[in-house]
């Protein structure tokens, strides 16, 4: 149980760490991309404002200026092109040309490809007669942001995984200590219910034994008096059930008080249902037992027996009279399964979870006073566990309710 909750804490806690970096890195990548990208486009306008102002317009015609080293200026990864006012290119310097068709209401346009390529358009004004004579594209290969870019991410995702194993380490240790101290309180509070239970169990005993010698000589007693010593009885015997359940949930996680011995669960299961019968015949119960001859496993004959009858008892109560009760037993190659299948009250699917869970009962109707604790199935899966088998139920409210329990052979 602690182990679980260990893990899950440790899950958690990775998880939000986890969460966080990863928030925390892509503020950084989006950041770190944007000023990327901010710079380009700053350095390709002041490129293309130095190429516009060296452009002029003579004989109906754009120049550049002889004066103008274009090719100094330009890097490899850059490009220059000149259009006329309608669009038409008129010249082109460098490698990475965008193909783009020219387009005045869009001056910042990346051409998808590979590599992909930026461009900046700027409008080219002639001061002499202020007017628009054509327009230069100032383009770069987003190669070298990207390789930069990729780098980043490879640098931020190891730090992220650097991080979480350090946590990791870090977080085993903290909930280790973190959860020292609750589970020595647990082991002393299971301990705790052990002993009492253990010490309860006498005195209730020799109240049990005065009780029933009271009640076997009642002759003579007052008709009062009568009725409280059953009703002492009667209390001291629940008494009894309880801590004796207790002891069993309290000692559930010690696996070497399981004995193991060989055991033919045909016989446990045929003697319960012996027990059961008057039961059985009082509601007039259809109980149908279909076993293979003989169903041999390893295990605590006594707590199987515990097992069983907590399901078969279970099955009783909450059928009406005349409801159908089957329980069916096979040994498969390496485990056994059996199956006992009502058709009672049944289990809403939001109470099937709870079953399990110790003093939970969806019908209070079963107190202490008619056999239940809302112990028996707390009890069933903790006898399960230390057989290193498995409990399952799939039940229908109004329909019936079905146990499928599968245990190891050895
Ligand atoms: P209880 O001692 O009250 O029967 P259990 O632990 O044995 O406690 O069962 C827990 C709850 O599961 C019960 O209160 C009942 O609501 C439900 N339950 C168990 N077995 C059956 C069944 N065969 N059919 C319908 N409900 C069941």
């Amino acid at each position: 149980m602690f182990k679980n909750i260990r893990h899950r804490l440790l899950l958690s806690y990775l998880l939000i760490l986890a969460l966080i970096l990863g928030i925390f890195s892509l503020g950084i990548r989006l950041i770190f991309a944007y000023n990327l990208r901010q710079q380009l486009i700053e350095k390709l306008t002041a490129l293309g404002q130095g190429a516009a102002a060296n452009t002029e317009w003579e004989h109906n015609q754009l120049k550049i200026d002889d004066d103008f080293k274009l090719r100094e200026l330009l890097n490899n990864q850059q490009s220059l092109q000149w259009f006329d006012v309608k669009g038409n290119s008129i010249l082109k310097q460098g490698e990475f040309i965008s193909s783009l068709p020219l387009s005045p209401d869009d001056l910042v346009q990346i051409k998808p490809g590979n590599p992909n390529i930026q461009s900046i358009t700027l409008p080219i004004i002639d001061s002499d007669i202020s007017q628009l004579i054509g327009y230069v594209r100032v383009s770069q290969s987003l190669e070298e942001l990207e390789e930069t870019l990729t780098k980043l991410d490879w640098g931020l995702g190891i730090s992220i995984i650097v991080a979480l194993s350090i946590s990791g380490i870090g977080g085993i240790l903290l909930t280790n200590q973190a959860m020292k101290p609750i589970e020595e309180s647990f082991q002393r509070l299971k301990q705790f219910t052990a002993d009492a239970s253990h010490e309860l169990r006498n005195p209730l005993m020799v109240i049990d034994s005065n009780v029933a010698v009271s009640l076997k000589y009642s002759e003579g007693m007052r008709k009062t008096d009568q009725e409280s010593f059953e009703a002492i009885a009667s209390a001291t015997e629940q008494m009894i059930n309880l801590t004796e359940d207790l002891l069993i949930l309290a000692r559930s996680d010690q696996i070497n008080l399981i004995k193991k011995e060989t055991v033919n669960l045909v016989i446990i299961l045929e003697k319960l249902v012996k027990l059961y019968q008057p039961k059985i015949e009082a509601k007039k119960l259809n109980f149908k037992l279909k076993l293979s001859e003989t169903i041999w496993m390893s295990g605590d004959s006594l707590k199987l027996e515990r097992l069983f009858s907590n399901l078969i008892d279970n099955a009783i109560y909450y059928t009406s009279e005349s409801g159908v009760i089957e329980i069916q037993g096979k040994q498969k190659k390496s485990s056994i399964e059996i199956q006992i299948k009502d058709t009672g009250i049944g289990i809403s699917a939001e109470n099937l979870e709870r079953i399990f869970e110790r003093f939970w009962r969806a019908d209070t109707s079963r107190s202490y006073w008619n056999g239940g604790s809302g112990l028996g199935l707390a009890i069933v899966k903790a006898i399960v566990k230390h057989h290193g088998g498995t409990i399952t139920v799939t039940s229908q409210l109004g329909i019936g309710s079905c146990f499928t329990i599968s245990l190891p052979i050895n």
